[in-house]
Formats: C-alpha cells, structure tokens, sequence
C-alpha cells in the first residue's frame, strides 16, 4: 500500500494511457506471498492490496470500471495458487525459498498470468486476434523484472524483513520509467484512432522504401478515404462520426499484418503501407478492407439514443514501389490519384494508379 500511495498519480497515468494490458507493481508483493506464506493468506492478501488499488487509484481514472479491477483480483488469487502450488508439488519449498522455488513460483506466475489476462481480453473483444493480447516484448520484460523483484522480496522477507524496505525504491522507480517509455510511444500515435501519425508514418514508409531498394522488393501503400462521411457528421453529429473513424480505423488495421504500418493521413484519409508486397496482393488487400468496412455496424450514442450506423463505405487507391515511382512522395502522389478516380467512379471501389481494379 506504502509503494501504490507512492507512486499513485505515476500509476493513475499510466493507467489511463494504457493501450494493452495494464501491468501493475502487484506481483512483487503477491509472488513474495506466493513463495513465503500459506496459500490462505497470501490469496486474502491480494484483497487489500487490490481494494486500496481501487480506492486511492484506479477509481479516479476515466474509464476504469470496477468489474475489470474485481476480474484482475480474481486472476490474481488464482495465479497466487498456481505460483504457491508449483514449488510445493514439485518439492521445492524451502525457507527462505531457494533459485529453483523462486524460478518456478515466478515462471508459473508470468504463464498462469499471461493466460488468464489473454482469456480475459479475449473475452472482452472477440474481433481481435489471441495473440495480439500477449503484449510488446518491453511489457514482458517489466512483468519479468516485477516478478524478479518479488523473488527477492521474498528471500529478504524471510531472512532480514526489515530489508523489504531497499524493494520499495525500484517498485517506485520501475512504473515511472515505464510511463516515460509509454508516452513516447503514444507520441507517435494518433489520439482519435490510435493509429500512427503521419509524421511516424512517413518516417517508417522513407525507411521501407530505402530497404526496398537495397533487397528488391516491391512495396504497396493504400490511399483510404471515407465516402460521404461529411454525411454521417451532418447526419448523426460529430462524436458518432468520431465512433464511424474508430471503428474503420480499427477495421483496417485488423485486415493487415502486425509489420504493415497503419496511419492517419488526414481527417477521414488513413494510408498503409504494405511492405514486400506487389501489385496483384496489395488490390487483394485493399478490397478486403473495402468488404470489411461495409460490414461495420457502428453502434454509438447520438441525441436521439442509441444508434446504429450502417453502410460505411471507403474509396481506396492502390500504388507499388517501383510501378508507380521510386520516392516516396511520387508513390504517395498515384495512390491518391488513384483514390480521385475511385470517387469519381462512383465510390466504395479499388483503383490502381489511375485505373480500377476490377
Ligand atoms: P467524399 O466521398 O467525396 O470523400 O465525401 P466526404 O464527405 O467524405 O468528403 P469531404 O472532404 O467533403 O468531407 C470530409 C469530412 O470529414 C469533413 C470533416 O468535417 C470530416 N472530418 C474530418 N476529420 C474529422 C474528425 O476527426 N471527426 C469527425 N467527426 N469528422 C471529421
Ligand atoms: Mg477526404
Ligand atoms: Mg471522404
């Protein structure tokens, strides 16, 4: 509680800034139970630490719901068992706990944890894929760093308790540094969709096109523009037309791969960038998008209740390095061209470099 109460306005911005699944400084005291006292106790123990969690932080960030922080007590008495029970069952319980409990205890810790949380997520939002809920390598890292500070805990708790205070600095220190390293991160990102901004966006599309032109490879960006959106504002008013970009930024980004590069060009305009893909893959592409977004049903609050909007449909361009230039400005340049034509077409199509796809 000491250590939350510390950093608890770092934790509350985190939190609020999150993006995956949120990792929190629990572990170092949960995994440190886990590995010295009874299960019993070390279980009752995640409720207050949980409890003040609620109280003094997380209830006071826009969006956190109470049922989710009650979900992550849940997952962490069950994870405590797990942690508690393997060192147990497998006869390597020892006091103070030895190399082999604490790399047991805490490697169960991080599996069980994983899993449930993925489950959780999964659960949650059923559109997006499994693994994407495993979370970045550097999150993994901090998971890991939480729960070797548990281990230590842990021996310190049993030897020399009043040690357990030198845990308290690094606990406090780790959430600050990792709120630095998620606010440059968000930098890069746009606040509305959460996709790249385009000055990111230019930089990692400069950069793939200079490595295309080293190895060989094509590479195919998509020019995407809503049609009529003007409409659905005049229509439905601007926050449901904020809830419309969402939900076909999200659409976009769920039709690529994880290594293709999703951005914001403009108000109503995102661009993709598909390295190490041709032509023929890249319209591919592009009317999968163009068939995901016409699926949407876009479910949002207007003046009049809940809503559902219907019948969102994109223009998309279509251009590839070398085909359509070699810089990135000339590539950029057709596959706007390209989306020109597709609006004057009749809209909600593909075309590429100045002709349809179809
Ligand atoms: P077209 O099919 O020709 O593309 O028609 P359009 O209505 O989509 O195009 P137009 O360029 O006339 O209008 C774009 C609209 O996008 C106007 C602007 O109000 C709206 N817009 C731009 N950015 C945002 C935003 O962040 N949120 C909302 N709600 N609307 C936005
Ligand atoms: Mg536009
Ligand atoms: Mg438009």
């Amino acid at each position: 509680m000491l250590q939350a109460e510390m950093s608890a306005q770092v934790e509350r911005m985190r939190r609020f800034f999150a993006t995956n699944p949120h990792i929190n400084m629990v572990s170092i005291w949960t995994l440190a139970a886990a590995l010295t006292i009874s299960p019993i106790l070390a279980c009752l123990l995640v409720i207050p630490i949980y409890a003040h969690l609620w109280l003094r932080v997380l209830r006071m960030v826009p969006g956190v719901r109470l049922y989710r922080v009650i979900c992550s007590a849940a997952t962490a008495v069950i994870t405590v068992l797990a942690a508690w029970a393997a060192p147990d069952l497998l006869g390597f319980r020892d006091e103070p706990p030895g190399l082999v409990a604490i790399v047991l205890g805490g490697l169960t810790y991080f599996v069980v944890n994983t899993l449930l949380v993925m489950i959780g997520f999964k659960l949650h939002d059923s559109r997006r894929g499994f693994v994407s809920f495993i979370g970045s390598w550097a999150d993994n890292v901090l998971d890991i760093v939480t729960l070797c500070l548990g281990g230590t805990t842990a021996v310190l708790l049993v030897v020399h308790p009043s040690l357990v205070s030198l845990t308290l600095l690094p606990a406090v220190l780790l959430p600050r540094g990792e709120l630095g390293r998620q606010l440059e991160i968000l930098a890069d990102r746009d606040h509305k969709t959460g996709l790249l901004t385009i000055a990111e966006w230019s930089k990692r599309a400069d950069a793939e096109l200079s490595r295309a032109r080293r190895t060989n490879d094509p590479c195919g960006i998509l020019m995407i523009d809503i049609d009529h959106f003007k409409r659905v504002n005049d229509t439905y008013g601007h926050l449901a037309g904020d809830a419309v970009l969402r939900a076909v930024a999200d659409a976009v980004q769920h039709e690529v791969r994880i290594y293709d590069s999703v951005g914001r060009f403009g108000g109503e305009e995102f661009v993709v960038l598909l390295p190490g893909i041709g032509q023929g893959h890249s319209i591919a592409i592009a009317e999968r998008i163009r068939e995901a977004v016409m699926k949407l049903a876009v479910v949002t609050l207007t003046n009049d209740g809940e809503t559902t909007i219907k019948g969102v449909s994109v223009s998309l361009g279509v251009a590839v390095y070398p085909i359509a230039g070699s810089a990135l400005d000339q590539v950029l340049g057709a596959a706007d061209k390209a989306v020109y034509r597709a609006k004057h077409l009749g809209r909600n199509q593909v075309c590429i470099d100045g002709f349809t796809s179809s």
